[in-house]
């Protein structure tokens, strides 16, 4: 058999693929098989067009590993929003979610590989609006109260 690129050459093998004969020269090994170059083509182009696998440990960057949320941060802003939406409850909501934010954004700080920041950071300002709106809301409350105590005839 001759190969299919070189006719003078003898072949030292058969492409795994299509039988074509190829030299020493044109025969390429690819994961212990012999193909023709036409094929070994084919079969890189098949290889790169596929999802690479993940890189070894080594390479991971630690932006790709799964980020752990902070303690307290996702808290924080449930709090936050449940004090938001019931604004009464913001006097009791709103100084947790500013605790809790303050918890998450002292074990960021610790540890730089958790996320949860922008939660917290939600969380806190949430927790400062929560608490405003709810001294606003008693004050509110009790001034209604008071006004309609004045305004009601004590005949
Ligand atoms: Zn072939
Ligand atoms: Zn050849």
């Amino acid at each position: 058999m001759k190969c299919v690129y070189h006719p003078d050459k003898d072949a030292v093998g058969s492409c795994g693929t299509c039988g074509a004969g190829v030299c020493d020269a044109c025969k390429v090994m690819l994961a212990g098989k012999l193909y023709c170059q036409a094929c070994a083509d084919i079969a890189f182009a098949e290889r790169a067009s596929r999802p690479t696998p993940p890189p070894g440990p080594s390479l991971v960057q630690p932006s790709l590993l799964p980020r752990v949320q902070a303690p307290g941060a996702v808290t924080s802003l449930v709090l936050g929003i449940v004090g938001f939406m019931f604004w009464p409850l913001g006097l009791i909501f709103g100084p947790l979610a500013i605790n809790y934010a303050n918890q998450a954004r002292d074990a960021i700080a610790a540890n730089p590989m958790l996320d949860g920041s922008g939660m917290a950071t939600a969380g806190y300002v949430l927790g400062i609006v929560d608490t405003i709106f709810g001294v606003l809301g008693l004050i509110w409350i009790i001034g209604m109260f008071t006004c309609t105590c004045a305004t009601v005839p004590l005949w």
